[in-house]
């Protein structure tokens, strides 16, 4: 890390000063397993302290124009574009994917701020045509408050950005707790802000271990100056935040776990279907919610498909891992996979002592494997052969997620007709890559609530507030 000295951080950011906490936890590379850093593991005390700092700089925040906060916002942005070859390099380290991977998400995330920073101009309210003589009746919109935003360690810039842009955009203020595998960018993110001249206290992040984020989690969901809450992550832990929400009754938008279904019909155009599920299942070792879990190919192309899947999986250089736990998970689906009668055509194990887990292709898939049923979050690719669409239409919706789909076709009617079938929050017809910060990204079903990015990314951190103003 000699060569990363600048955006280092290793302590919590709150109310604008950079503060130890009782305890140190280490963050360690994926890649080697050596330590990178030792970082301050808050607890609720110091969650509390940041909810705090956050709701004394709302009230200056919300007032100033949102055309200054903009313009704030478009610095730090540009702080963030001119550290991209370091901020990537510290991305890598403690996250582990491939450095052009690393400079995407940071571009990415950039441009999430600049989107956001538009925006934030344009939140203009209505004046409605008066229902009584002498009134005048307007609509305006108002920031929602403090924001809780807890974040996951696949994107480890881009789940922040997505959340905090649009939110210090609307004029709410934030607390940020990132995943404790990676709060190296989280808190790099934080000192651009600082350097960007972002006021104190808009944004403060309390890094944690694992072991503390339910007792942190439960301040950030239950205190009652904290107004909303962005998590993203998996679903079990979504359900136990909305639940703790509900007693104060915040804002709660969650986006969770999938289990995308990649449907290549027989129409398709097949090297373009297979280079898709190479760049949606094997993007960040296969380590995105939105990543095909479930690849369902029509009969009567299935073989061919496979054939170039194969030599396009084996060709490919991943990243490892983030932890041991992940790796577990995905050796525990290939082994349930065979086991149940699939065939292994290549990869199926870790490189020894590592966290490096080989490009792998079954086929033979049935749905009482592991992998139709949960998210393998590994570089997994399961074959699924069905007959007809309908039958593929069922076998995608055959899950209580509903994240994002796939669907590769030249038949006019079957790419409108599926799209509308599926359950699904996204849709990507011949287009692997759905992410950008224009577009409302997000799901249906236990995948979660509410959509971040765009118009209504933007939206859902701002509350509608109506006056109604009368002896004109
Ligand atoms: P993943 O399986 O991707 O690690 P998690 O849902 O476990 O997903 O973690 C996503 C984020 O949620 C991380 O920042 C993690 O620390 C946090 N987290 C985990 N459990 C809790 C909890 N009980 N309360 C609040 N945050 C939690």
């Amino acid at each position: 890390m000699a060569t990363l000295p600048s955006l280092i951080r290793t302590q919590a950011f709150i109310a604008g000063e950079w503060c130890a906490a009782g305890s140190v936890f280490a963050v360690t590379s994926p890649a080697s397993g050596d330590v990178l850093a030792e970082v301050a593991d808050c607890g609720p005390e110091d969650a509390v302290r940041a909810i705090e700092a956050a709701a004394r700089a709302f009230i200056s925040w919300r007032a100033l124009p949102a055309q200054n906060r903009s313009a704030l916002l478009l610095v730090w942005a540009s702080l963030i574009e001119a550290a991209t070859e370091e901020l990537a390099h510290l991305l890598t380290a403690e996250q582990g994917k491939p450095l052009a991977e690393a400079r995407t998400e940071i571009k990415g995330g950039i441009e999430s701020i600049r989107w956001s920073a538009a925006e934030a101009c344009r939140a203009d309210g209505d004046v409605i045509q008066p229902f009584k003589t002498g009134t005048r009746v307007i609509v305006q919109r108002e920031p929602v408050g403090v924001v809780a935003a807890i974040t996951p360690w696949n994107f480890p810039v881009g789940m922040i950005t997505r959340k905090v842009a649009p939110a210090l955009a609307a004029g709410c203020t934030v607390v940020l707790k990132p995943a404790e595998d990676t709060p190296l960018c989280a808190l790099a993110l934080a000192g651009l802000a600082e350097q960007a001249g972002l006021p104190a206290g808009i944004l403060n992040v309390v890094p944690c271990r694992g072991e503390s984020a339910p007792a942190v989690g439960e301040v950030l969901t239950t205190h009652e100056k904290v107004r909303k809450i962005t998590f993203t992550g998996s679903t079990g832990v979504g359900k136990i935040l909305m639940r703790q929400a509900a007693g104060t009754v915040k804002r709660v938008s969650l986006e969770l776990g999938g289990n995308a279904p990649f449907i290549v019909f027989a129409s398709a155009d097949l090297e373009a279907a297979v280079d898709g599920v190479v760049a949606s299942k094997f993007r960040n070792a296969g380590q995105t919610c939105v990543c095909a879990n479930r690849i369902l190919v029509e009969n009567g192309i299935h073989d061919a498909f496979v054939e170039r899947l194969i030599n396009k999986a084996r060709a490919l250089e991943l990243g490892p891992l983030i932890n041991e736990e992940g790796i577990a998970k995905v050796e525990e689906h290939v082994q349930d996979a065979v086991s149940k009668g699939a065939r292994l055509h290549c990869g199926g194990q870790r490189r020894a002592g590592t966290l490096y887990y080989e490009p792998t292709v079954l086929t033979g898939m049935t749905r009482d494997m592991r992998l139709f049923c949960e998210e393998t979050f590994g570089p997994v690719a399961g074959v699924f052969g069905f007959d007809d669409e309908a039958q593929a239409v069922a076998m995608a919706n055959d899950t209580p997620y509903g994240l994002a789909a796939y669907i590769y076709t030249r038949d006019l009617g079957q790419a409108l007709r599926v799209p509308a079938a599926l359950e699904s929050g996204m849709v990507g017809v011949n287009e692997p890559i759905l992410a950008n910060a224009a577009i409302p990204f997000g799901g249906v079903k236990e995948s979660g609530l509410g959509r971040e990015g765009g118009r209504e990314g933007f939206s859902a951190f701002l509350e509608t507030k109506y006056v109604l103003v009368g002896g004109l």
